[in-house]
């Protein structure tokens, strides 16, 4: 009987791994797909809708409040890609800071680049970001990576992916391809001709933004960008920088705050309260929550979404228990008193 049940699990653990191989079972007949790692999952939507039924896809951020400044990849994120035909990534300084080093930031050693080429000499990289798509920061005197905020930039990056799958696919499958990439322009041409008729709404409104990710964006509606309350990224700003930003705030009667869930709430809202400002819960990437807690997975929908957060800035509440922490222990308190009285009764028994 333990020998049987030794070879039903032998016979499990073959079906479990065998499955996990789905391109066997559900590739087309004609050609397989093209295996892809995408770094972020902003690019996994852009090769989905231009590559369609073509490519098979994998994250290596699945995002949410995961933060790409700052990633380490999983050995899972390894395996992919070392079993993969493509890698597409963004390719600017600091994105990626796993995958390698850029010299203009003196970090080129290291990284996982060189390792997984030594295992997977054959793989495809997509760098689908250039330095003509970025500008450098006034509030920051740094590179702003944070370029496909602006559709139109977006747009470009769509076309450095088209011409990277071009490149790869069979020829036969070149019109799918081109049809594919028509298809998803049309779309961004759409999302940009309704952030044009917005554009007059945002007339004189100042921000001051935790995180320097929605310059582009803001840019292209006309949003001024007064200051930045992160001067390093993962760095707390000093005391100093955040009465500056307060005095600021007052002088040029700046009202609206800018933030996004992945960063430190503390520092946002304790200024938001100092400064009487609402705060706009911005979205800069794919699998962070929108509207009613439903997470946001593609790019179109995370504009649309900052479109509505601008509309719709949040006052943030006195007694927020983030804050103080009296009122979290008195939660905790009172959620013990019940569970103290249960015990008692049992004990009683
Ligand atoms: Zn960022």
């Amino acid at each position: 009987m333990q020998r049987k049940s030794y070879y039903t699990l032998l016979f499990l653990i073959f079906l479990s791994t065998s499955t996990s191989i789905p391109n066997f079972v559900t590739a087309r007949e004609d050609t397989p797909k093209i295996q892809i790692v995408t770094s972020v999952g902003l690019l996994q939507d852009f090769v989905q809708n231009v590559g369609g039924d073509l490519v098979d896809l994998t994250s290596i951020l699945v995002e949410g409040t995961e933060d790409p400044h700052t990633y380490e990849p999983t050995q899972s994120d390894i395996t992919a890609l070392i079993n993969a035909d493509m890698f597409f990534l963004l390719g600017r300084p600091g994105l990626e800071p796993w995958w390698g080093g850029h010299e203009d930031d003196g970090e080129s050693e290291g990284g996982y680049e060189e390792i997984i080429l030594l295992d997977n000499d054959d793989l495809v990289i997509i760098t689908v970001m250039n330095e003509s798509m970025t500008e450098i920061d006034p509030l920051l005197g740094t590179e702003n990576t944070h370029g496909w905020m602006s559709p139109l930039i977006a747009k470009e990056m769509i076309t450095n992916v088209y011409l990277g799958l071009l490149e790869q696919i069979e020829p036969a499958d070149g019109d799918e391809l081109t049809q594919n990439y028509n298809n998803y322009l049309a779309q961004l041409d759409s999302l940009i001709i309704q952030l044009e008729a917005n554009q007059s709404k945002y007339e004189g409104l100042k921000v001051v933004v935790q995180h320097p990710a929605f310059m582009y964006l803001f840019d292209f509606l006309g949003i001024e960008r007064i200051g930045a309350i992160e001067e390093q990224h993962d760095v707390e700003p000093s005391p100093q920088h955040i009465q500056a930003i307060k005095d600021l705030m007052l002088a040029e009667n700046c009202t609206t705050l800018v933030s996004q869930a992945n960063l430190d709430q503390d520092v946002i809202l304790q200024l938001a309260r100092d400064t009487n400002a609402t705060i706009v819960w911005g979205v800069p990437l794919l699998g962070m929550d929108g509207r009613d807690g439903q997470s946001i997975d593609t790019y179109i929908d995370m504009i649309e979404y900052n479109i509505w957060a601008l509309d719709n800035p949040e006052t943030p509440t006195a007694e927020s228990g983030s804050i103080a922490g009296y009122p979290n222990l008195w939660f905790g308190l009172g959620f013990l008193i019940p569970i103290g009285l249960v015990y008692v009764n049992t004990q009683r028994k």
